[in-house]
């Protein structure tokens, strides 16, 4: 049994949250932390309500190493799962260094100053947590996560080598407002409405945003418009999977989304550079988190599935294969599990999993790894039982 910490009560936090306990025969003391602690308090008395199980809460501001290192050193947790956002990647993995305390996130790092993430800071840190005998497991959500396991399964099971992959994301949910965004708003828009990016033949190479656009027939959701983004799972597979040649990610988009975010991006809501207003600065994109939609309020009002998948093309025995490995989830059947919808729930059931490889030693080494990295059949058996079954087809 072990103890974890949890930081972050947003909506995956939530989703994490009722994982771990419904887990209890692995997890056993609980810590729910977060810079606002009515939210934490919140979710303590739903957890009492549904299951009849006390959790402890705390208030904190995980961009402060020394207040993270006070309250890890207090409630002295095996593991600390960061389900808060991406800035705060360095200050927790920081926090876990010297306290000792294994780490895993689902988001890589990225600096509230430039929309832009990478591995490298987060990289960094192998040797430190390796002499430390502590270990950080990276992107433990759905995409970076289960797309990353997805790849690993296909390699171990089905290739001798993979050639091409493309990763595809599809929410089909509708929840009714003309423009609302499924997880954290800062972090989505800054995401899709950078430049895309894929890699081929070694390099990497930048489109403008949604220029690249396919239509695909995503299984229990029907055909739909794809776009091409960058996405960072993308760069730590570049590195694990033998003689990859092309990796893309798409994502799909409505017509009414895309033109509600241009026009945002036109007229300057997207921008992350603080701009003076009656005398007091503001960032824009920060103010248009403040008017949209909680994604938390969304879980009700959405209907509709998510198909989050993998195709992945290559060589077995010298014969050409392709194969499609995928998850379907209904955003009512996650919200009335969860009280959260499907996008919070695909991420925050495979961070349980992530957590539940650590603390019962089926993936555990000294170091900071992406996920992709371990064997990836306990990690599928789990996903079957933690109810986000998969699908495989040969194409
Ligand atoms: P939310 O905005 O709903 O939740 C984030 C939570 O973190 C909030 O409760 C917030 O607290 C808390 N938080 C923010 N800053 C701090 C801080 N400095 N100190 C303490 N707590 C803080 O986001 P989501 O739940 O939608 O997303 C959580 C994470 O999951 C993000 O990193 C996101 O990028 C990642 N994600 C990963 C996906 C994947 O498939 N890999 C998919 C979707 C999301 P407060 O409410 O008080 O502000």
């Amino acid at each position: 049994m072990k103890d974890v910490l949890l930081i972050g009560a947003g909506g995956v936090g939530r989703v994490v949250l009722h994982k771990l306990v419904q887990n209890s025969d692995v997890f056993s003391k609980i810590t729910l932390a977060s810079r606002t602690l009515s939210s934490c308090k919140q979710y303590q008395n739903e957890i009492k309500q549904r299951y009849n199980k006390d959790i402890d809460i705390a208030q904190i501001d995980a961009d402060n190493v020394s207040e993270l290192v006070e309250l890890i050193n207090k409630t002295n947790p095996d593991i600390v799962l960061n389900i808060a956002l991406p800035y705060q990647d360095l200050t927790i993995m920081e926090a876990c260094l010297k306290t000792k305390t294994h780490y895993l996130d689902t988001a890589n790092y990225e600096h509230p100053d430039t929309a832009k993430f990478e591995y490298k800071e987060q990289w960094a840190y192998h040797e430190r947590y390796k002499e430390a005998g502590i270990m950080a497991l990276l992107g433990s959500g759905f995409d970076p996560g289960v797309t990353n396991v997805f790849c690993a399964y296909l390699q171990k099971r089905y290739f001798d080598e993979i050639h091409t992959i493309d990763i595809l994301d599809c929410n089909g949910g509708d929840h009714g407002y003309p423009f609302a965004t499924n997880f954290n708003p800062e972090i989505n828009l800054r995401e899709v409405s950078a430049n895309g990016r894929y890699w081929k033949n070694g390099e990497w190479i930048e489109t403008q945003p949604m220029e690249i656009k396919m239509v695909w027939d995503y299984p229990q959701i029907g055909e739909k418009d794809s776009y091409l983004l960058y996405h960072e799972e993308m760069e730590s597979l570049i590195k694990h999977i033998k003689g990859l040649k092309r990796i893309r990610f798409f994502m799909t988009f409505g017509e009414s989304y895309l033109t509600h975010m241009k026009c945002l991006e036109n007229v300057g809501m997207l921008g992350i550079e603080p701009v003076e207003h009656d005398g007091c600065k503001i960032v824009p994109i920060q103010f248009l988190k403040t008017l949209l939609p909680d994604p938390k309020t969304l879980g009700e009002r959405t209907k509709g599935k998510t198909n989050i998948g993998v195709v992945a093309k290559g060589l077995k025995s010298g014969k050409e294969v392709s194969y499609y490995l995928y998850n379907v989830c209904d955003h009512q059947e996650a919200y009335k599990e969860t009280s959260s919808q499907a996008v919070s729930y695909t991420t925050g059931v495979p961070a349980m999993i992530g957590a539940k490889m650590i603390a019962e030693g089926k993936w555990l080494q000294n170091g900071v790894f992406n996920i992709e990295q371990f064997d990836p059949d306990p990690f599928m058996d789990e996903l079957n039982k933690q109810g986000l079954p998969w699908h495989l087809e040969e194409l």
